[in-house]
């Protein structure tokens, strides 16, 4: 493609063309902007769930998490040895 598509209105790639232009964002990019920062807002937010749900996870399985946090160490150990050699 020579000639990039300009991205229509309603798309986050034209709200950072209005802003780049100085202007202010019409209702449909605003839309999409909006829309684009709840998703990544939503994803970030459950991430961090995630991450609190399984440190409580291994503070109820201490033993099984103890075993497989050492086998995954062993693992990684390995892998950093066939593949971390030369990297
Ligand atoms: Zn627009």
């Amino acid at each position: 493609m020579a000639r990039r598509q300009l991205q229509p209105c309603g798309t986050p790639a034209a709200y950072r063309r209005h802003l780049y232009h100085g202007e202010e964002p019409c209702q449909q990019c605003r839309d999409a902007h909006n829309d684009r920062t709840r998703e990544h807002g939503g994803i970030r937010i459950r991430n961090r769930a995630r991450q609190r749900a399984y440190i409580r996870l291994a503070s109820i399985y201490t033993e099984a998490f103890e075993v497989m946090l050492e086998e995954e160490y062993a693992k990684a150990l390995a892998e950093e040895e066939t593949n971390g050699g030369d990297a």
